[in-house]
């Protein structure tokens, strides 16, 4: 592969789309860290758009993740750039950098009040995640008062099992019905085990956007794992 030199322009951090044409829009919000982003993100994105009808969805890349813990997390530059290479190839996403303009931990709920001042009420917003961040969803700050602010759309992830409705009812009361399940295939890929490989020397080509891969490499990204 020829080695591509990314413009350093690229790097700029984006804003959020202006929200003037959001009247009545269908926004779906999928965080992460994107560390690097991969086509798993690329296809829960897709899955939910497809299943409720979303107009756009924004990816946003977490500043500073609370639940990464003790992992050094790469430069949010990179990781801003590196998700903006990811999705550029298709017209329904967007990049969302406003966690990455405040500062301290990226609180989703912090975030969604925000996006909802950005866009309106006339917008609806869908908070888009996998089963293994539902899972998790008590670590996270304020969940109920999350899941009253917007819906949750929760695709597959391989080795872990969508709750049933029943669950969902019992942990969630009647805010459960704001929860959509989303029925698909699952691909088996995340960001840990990208990193793995690169620090490996092993293939990662096709497991995350072309831009991507030829990023991590020109910049020597996950070396040293
Ligand atoms: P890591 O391996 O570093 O923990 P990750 O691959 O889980 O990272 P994140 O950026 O933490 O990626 O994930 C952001 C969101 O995307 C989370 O809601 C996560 O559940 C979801 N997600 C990540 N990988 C996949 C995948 N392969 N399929 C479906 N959803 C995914």
């Amino acid at each position: 592969m020829g080695r591509r030199v990314i413009p350093e322009a690229d790097a700029r951090v984006v804003r959020a789309a202006e929200p003037a044409d959001a009247l009545g829009r269908q926004l779906g919000v999928l965080g992460g860290t994107f560390d690097p982003p991969h086509v798993g993100h690329l296809w829960l994105a897709t899955l939910a758009a497809d299943a409720l009808g979303l107009d756009r969805v924004l990816f946003m890349p977490a500043a500073q993740p609370p639940h990464k813990g003790g992992r050094l997390v790469s430069r949010a530059t990179e990781r801003l750039l590196m998700t903006r290479l990811a999705i550029a190839g298709d017209p329904t996403f967007e990049l969302c950098a406003i966690e990455m303009e405040r500062d301290g931990p990226s609180y989703t709920i912090d975030s969604v009040a925000e996006l909802e001042r950005m866009y309106g009420p006339e917008t609806r917003l869908v908070l888009i995640m996998a089963a293994d961040s539902l899972e998790q969803i008590d670590t996270w700050r304020e969940p109920d008062r999350l899941l009253e602010r917007v819906e949750w759309a929760v695709g597959p992830r391989p080795g872990i099992e969508l709750p049933d409705r029943a669950a969902l009812e019992a942990r969630f009361g009647p805010g459960a019905s704001r929860i959509h399940l989303l029925a698909g295939p699952s691909l088996d890929v995340s960001s840990s085990e990208i990193r793995r490989r690169v620090a490996a020397g092993l293939a990662i080509r096709y497991l995350v956007p072309r831009g991507v891969e030829e990023l991590i490499v020109d910049r020597g990204l996950y070396r040293r794992g």
